[in-house]
């Protein structure tokens, strides 16, 4: 019976040391230490130095930030695409280079290598005009809590608090030329200054900020100026559309595809709508000298004939 018992304990210690050196099994040559709340994990490659990497634990359970990368941290002085950004680099604008598109002189081809999809989601809202104000990027459904991951390698900007916009978020000059920003973020997980490498988690995905929903905001820039990251990205393949990107002066720009809405569409399109309501005495034709619009055009948008009577009190779209 006392033999069964010690035979029996026998086997669980044994199995217990098993799993537990099977959970703590690493690569070779990597180990790693906690200290409280700190994580260091140490490589050892072959006859080079120790590569020293820093982790510390946030305010939850399981998840680490970065805090010290040796190997990038310590050696390198120049900010990533410096000869682009005129060695401007500050983290007091989202677009401090007030360098208009138009003022590039030739194109440019940006390298694509390395991308990292930012978040799995899909699009819950395009780049272009809104109601109020311009979309400069696209919004990504997430989960608050999610992981959002730099799309290149680079250099963290800016972590930000912006409260009536994009909540907490940062923002990344890649080694390409571009910088991203990701917006609404619940937890940034990065430190200004931080080298980055293409899919490193920089923050989770979050709801703060002009947000009505967990999903995170997403731009691309190209020196300060926002374009439509559709153009580079299928976000429902989760896939780059090509292995490069050409950044022309004439390429679809915010302010580019602001103006030819505008002239497009007279400003009459989805949220920009006006309304008149037509009182005693009114005509077609004053009610569009008055507006700065056509009889043609007040006709077009509300369905209606020149010689249509208009009733008092009726509200006609003028925009
Ligand atoms: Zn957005």
């Amino acid at each position: 019976m006392t033999k069964k018992i010690i035979l029996f304990i026998y086997i669980c210690v044994c199995t217990c040391t098993l799993v537990a050196q099977e959970a703590t099994t690493l690569p070779e040559g990597l180990r790693f230490e906690i200290h409280n709340d700190t994580l260091f994990v140490v490589s050892e490659s072959e006859g080079g130095m120790p590569h020293h990497v820093v982790f510390q634990l946030v305010d939850r359970p399981n998840i680490y930030r970065r805090i010290y990368n040796d190997e990038t941290d310590d050696l390198m002085e120049d900010h990533p695409a410096d000869d682009i950004y005129k060695s401007i680099w500050t983290r007091e604008h989202v677009n401090p280079y007030q360098l208009p598109i138009d003022s590039i002189q030739d194109s440019t081809v940006i390298d694509l290598s390395g991308f990292s999809l930012p978040v799995p989601g899909y699009i819950t809202s395009k780049f272009g005009p809104r109601r109020y104000r311009y979309h400069y990027g696209v919004d990504l459904k997430l989960q608050t809590g999610d992981s959002v991951r730099s799309a290149f390698d680079g250099q963290v900007r800016i972590v930000g608090w912006d409260p009536r916009g994009y909540g907490h978020y940062v923002v990344i000059r890649h080694n390409n030329g571009l910088e991203t920003v990701y917006g609404h973020l619940n937890t940034p997980l990065v430190d200004e200054d931080m080298r980055i490498y293409s899919g490193e988690v920089i923050g989770l995905g979050g709801n703060t900020g002009r947000s009505t929903g967990p999903h995170l905001h997403f731009e691309f820039r190209y020196l300060g100026n926002a374009f439509n990251p559709e153009l580079i990205v299928d976000f429902t393949q989760g896939t780059l559309r090509d292995s490069t990107y050409l950044i022309t002066k004439n390429g679809s720009f915010y302010h580019k595809m602001q103006a030819q809405h505008k002239a497009s569409a007279g400003g009459n399109q989805g949220g920009s709508a006006k309304y008149y309501t037509v009182r005693k005495g009114d005509t077609l034709g004053a009610i569009a000298r008055r507006n700065n619009t056509t009889i043609r055009k007040l006709c077009q948008l509300n369905g209606i004939k020149e010689t249509t009577i208009l009733r008092i009190g009726r509200k006609i779209r003028i925009r």
